[in-house]
């Protein structure tokens, strides 16, 4: 069994709905992908993985658990944590103070001071920053902040949406890198993507969604070096 199974999910706002019958999975220690064009409803899935947006139809289970009707907070506390788009960091918090934010379960809090160390060592320019208020941070040192409030939660699955969202490409390339880091040291990992030849470049496996329905998925190597599938679906 997959660590995280979304099996025929369907979700929306409102009367919209976004999703359709969405299935996939991640298994355990994967680096998986979820590909698509801006509005094809990355965000939306990743928000009903996390338990941030209600499924209206199909199942979500995490850990071999059924966690459809659980809400956020408690998948948090099973090990299923979000890095949200945009990054949401407590902007007038120091550095330390957001990292201490992101040791959210009791599981997180008695390995906090251990992930603390971890997630400095990852990322050397935090270090240098404890004490610096995360809104003065530029636009990288953000996103490796929220990268690293989500490891403080000790997840079992990080769902980063976006990841590249505004970054300069040399910076995508350089968070990529501690990205694959983290999951040679068995860290299972989910990543939303525009960025689709990067995404495909660092995942195991890719999921392409367009108009809230995934159309294709398979090995990412395989993915990439199909040419009419880049054609038709990536406009690569
Ligand atoms: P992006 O890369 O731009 O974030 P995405 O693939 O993540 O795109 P979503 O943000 O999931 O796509 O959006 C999918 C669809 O759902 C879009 O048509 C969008 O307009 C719609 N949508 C997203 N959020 C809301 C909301 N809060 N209320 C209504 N519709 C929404």
């Amino acid at each position: 069994m997959a660590l995280l199974e979304i099996n025929e999910v369907a979700a929306g706002y409102g009367e919209v709905q976004v999703l359709r019958q969405v299935t996939l999975q991640v298994r355990q220690g994967s680096l998986v992908s979820l590909i698509g064009a801006n509005g094809a409803g990355k965000t939306t899935m990743a928000r009903a993985a996390s338990g941030l947006l209600k499924v209206t139809d199909g199942s979500v289970s995490f850990d071999g658990r059924d966690v459809t009707h659980l809400p956020a907070y408690r998948r948090a506390g099973l090990g299923l944590t979000m890095v949200p788009e945009g990054r949401e960091l407590f902007a007038g918090m120091t550095v330390r103070e957001n990292l201490e934010m992101g040791a959210v379960s009791k599981r997180a809090q008695a390995r906090a001071a251990d992930n603390l160390s971890r997630v400095l060592e990852l990322f050397p320019v935090l270090q240098e920053r404890t004490e610096q208020r995360a809104a003065t941070m530029s636009g990288g040192e953000q996103q490796m902040l929220a990268i690293a409030r989500g490891l403080m939660a000790d997840p079992k699955l990080l769902i980063i949406d976006e990841l590249s969202l505004g970054l300069a490409p040399k910076l995508v390339t350089q968070l990529l890198e501690v990205i694959r880091g983290l999951k040679r040291e068995g860290q299972s990992i989910l990543l939303t993507e525009q960025n689709v030849v990067k995404a495909l470049k660092v995942s195991d496996y890719t999921y392409v969604m367009a108009d809230g329905s995934i159309e294709l998925e398979g090995p990412s190597e395989d993915i990439r070096g199909r040419e009419e599938i880049r054609q038709a679906y990536l406009g690569m």
